[in-house]
């Protein structure tokens, strides 16, 4: 289980030094910002929707090792997909930091890095950001969230 954790954290690190998909978007066709005042993490986030597909997504911001790994890890894992699907992912990820579900970490594949932030209640809203933020693009919610 050790060298298991390592490797989560190898993973985080990795993505944190050169976060994929960090970049702007001139033709997002939708956006949002959040904020995490508890850490001080802040994203902004840029979707590229053709009808229910994630054509493309980037974000930019400033945060800590496990807001920006997380949404590196995040734009990867969706970009091509179904906002459907990233739904439901958004659903087994908050599962997998918040109870004890060992399903959601099978399914999430490279996104169960993530699974450690369990055990650190403060890091959850970290590991979060970048899928709230989502969550209010895909919704267009008010261009702003936050996670207080
Ligand atoms: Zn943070």
């Amino acid at each position: 289980m050790d060298g298991l954790r390592e490797l989560y954290q190898e993973v985080i690190i990795d993505h944190n030094r050169n976060p994929r998909n960090f970049h702007d978007m001139p033709n997002a066709t939708c956006s949002a910002n959040g904020f995490n005042p508890l850490c001080g993490d802040s994203i902004r986030l840029y979707l590229h929707l053709n009808n229910d597909v994630i054509e493309d997504v980037a974000f930019l911001g400033q945060g800590c090792a496990i807001s920006t790994a997380s949404a590196s890890l995040m734009t990867d894992h969706l970009k091509g997909k179904t906002v459907e699907y990233a739904e439901q992912i958004f659903t087994l990820f908050h599962n997998m930091i918040t109870k004890d579900d060992a399903d959601a970490i099978l399914k999430l594949g490279k996104l169960g890095v993530f699974a450690g932030v369990k055990e650190f209640p403060a890091r959850v809203k970290c590991a979060t950001l970048a899928w709230h933020t989502l969550d209010a693009a895909l919704h267009n919610e008010s261009e702003s969230i936050t996670t207080e």
